[in-house]
């Protein structure tokens, strides 16, 4: 069953117990999108599985899509119905520009680093 629209905003709230971190600062996600994603093994077979990209208001707020993306979702991550359009514009446009983002050697460094003293 698809739930109406209005239905749907009310479930973009984060869940305390699910919401990811925000990979680059620590802080907590305004929202978090789960895609498929496909690599290859040692052998070369395709593996199929998902990534994950966390919107994150400190981090992200340099791109004018996802600072407008922000301010429609409220302090209690919720989307109102009037803006749930124009939310799901933005989330894919969002989510295809997270998608296409190269790794950032230097970023990955600086996060390995963070993660072996325990500060992730
Ligand atoms: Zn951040």
């Amino acid at each position: 069953m698809i739930p109406d629209r209005a239905e749907a905003a009310t479930h973009t709230r984060q869940d305390a117990d699910t919401a990811l971190a925000c990979p680059h600062c620590g802080h907590a996600g305004v929202l978090t999108a789960r895609y498929p994603h496909t690599w290859h093994g040692r052998t070369g077979k395709p593996i199929h599985g998902f990534k994950a990209a966390v919107l994150c208001a400190t981090c992200d707020s340099d791109e004018a899509a996802a600072r407008e993306l922000i301010a429609l979702v409220d302090s209690n991550g919720q989307v109102s119905a009037e803006n749930t359009e124009r939310f799901i514009h933005l989330a894919v446009f969002w989510v295809e520009h997270a998608r296409g983002r190269e790794l950032d050697v230097d970023a990955l460094a600086g996060e390995e680093q963070r993660w072996r003293i325990a500060d992730l």
